[in-house]
């Protein structure tokens, strides 16, 4: 009997010894990957962090999610934490990309690998990867589909249109209305769209924090001291938590009644309000990020650094953070409007039908 024992236990960590060889490094001492998210305000970051801990989970790692109510201090002090308890990869999206180089060097120092979520980090060399979406296309999207719900070419204008952009601190809102301008900017200048404000320039259209009530705001202003006498056609919109400050602005001043017709507003992000605001004829579009696939390419980075395989990036020349040019992966956008949430959205499986209707 003994002797059973003696060889059932002997078998035991043989076997337990194989399995340990065929699982991966990072699995067998389950590292931690620490997740830093900007906010909850935004059903896009929840969907970002939940898609992170499920891969990330999946995949045998430790995951410690924090959300940072749009604070910057409180958004340092919960990255800080993670290097203090040991983390072996951050994963950050940040609030201000440019408030963090203190502690990423301190996690650099330690041997930490930084990867910069969906928000480019900036003004550091502390960040090895970038997994984001192709943020200047995003802004051509939202042009075009601008363009497309006034119904030029067909229809030659003039449009009288307003311009808003995204948070000034996030390097993304530069690249989103940087995309829209590339394709807005001829047709500025020769006539065909009027921006009766005359305000264009992130440092004349931003708005702080991606907050839609500064731009329900802005909305108003616009309104009342320059579309008294004449209507607005469209408004550029970054984000969907932004286009519904707007919209209803646009709605309190009489669009979208009678004779006045709402103008066409974009956005970003897909968010349920958004969409169902699309399919009552508010909104016009917004753009789809697929916050699924961000979680994948992100965990690939993380297993890859960790293991030291070659970390897989698609873009090698567009991120520059103001000290190195970040090596990054782009995954694509896609435009949604009436036409297409259906096949979009819900073939996907991103939303189910009753989340919507
Ligand atoms: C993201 C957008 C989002 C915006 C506001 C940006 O950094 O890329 O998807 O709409 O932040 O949350």
């Amino acid at each position: 009997k003994r002797l059973t024992k003696t060889f059932s236990t002997a078998f035991a960590a043989l076997a337990f010894g194989a399995l340990s060889l065929a699982l991966p490094a990072a699995a067998q001492d389950k590292a931690t990957v620490g997740i830093a998210m900007p906010t909850k305000s935004s059903a896009r970051w929840i969907a970002d962090g939940d898609n992170m801990v499920k891969v990330l989970q999946q995949r045998g790692y430790n995951t410690d999610l924090q959300y940072a109510d749009d604070d910057i201090p409180n958004q340092l002090s919960q990255i800080e934490n993670m290097v203090t308890k040991g983390a072996k990869v951050l994963v950050v999206a940040s609030i201000d990309g440019t408030t963090l180089s203190d502690v990423l060097k301190q996690a650099h120092d330690k041997g930490i690998k930084v990867i910069a979520y969906d928000r480019l980090i900036r003004d550091t060399p502390n960040v090895d990867y970038y997994a984001t979406f192709d943020n200047f296309q995003v802004g051509v999207l939202q042009a075009e589909s601008l363009l497309k719900g006034l119904g030029y070419p067909a229809n030659k204008g003039p449009f009288n249109i307003e311009l808003f952009g995204g948070s000034p601190d996030d390097n993304n809102a530069y690249f989103f209305y940087d995309g829209a301008l590339s394709v807005l900017k001829p047709l500025i200048d020769n006539g065909t769209l009027k921006i009766a404000s005359g305000q264009m320039g992130m440092d004349k259209v931003s708005t702080l924090r991606w907050d839609g009530a500064t731009a329900q705001a802005r909305m108003d202003n616009l309104l009342s001291a320059y579309y008294n006498d004449k209507k607005l056609d469209g408004v550029l919109s970054p984000y969907d938590g932004l286009s519904i400050g707007i919209l209803s602005s646009l709605k309190g001043v009489g669009y979208g009644s009678g004779d006045m017709k709402m103008p066409v507003v974009t956005g970003q992000d897909a968010e349920v309000p958004s969409v169902k605001s699309i399919l009552a004829g508010e909104q016009y579009s917004t753009i789809f990020k697929d916050t699924r696939d961000l979680a994948k390419v992100t965990a690939d980075m993380v297993d890859a650094s960790l293991s030291g395989k070659e970390v897989i990036v698609n873009d090698t020349k567009t991120y520059d953070n103001g000290v190195k040019v970040v090596q990054s992966y782009l995954l694509k956008p896609v435009v949604v409007d009436k036409d297409n949430w259906e096949k979009v959205l819900i073939g996907s499986g991103y939303y189910k039908p009753d989340q919507i209707n």
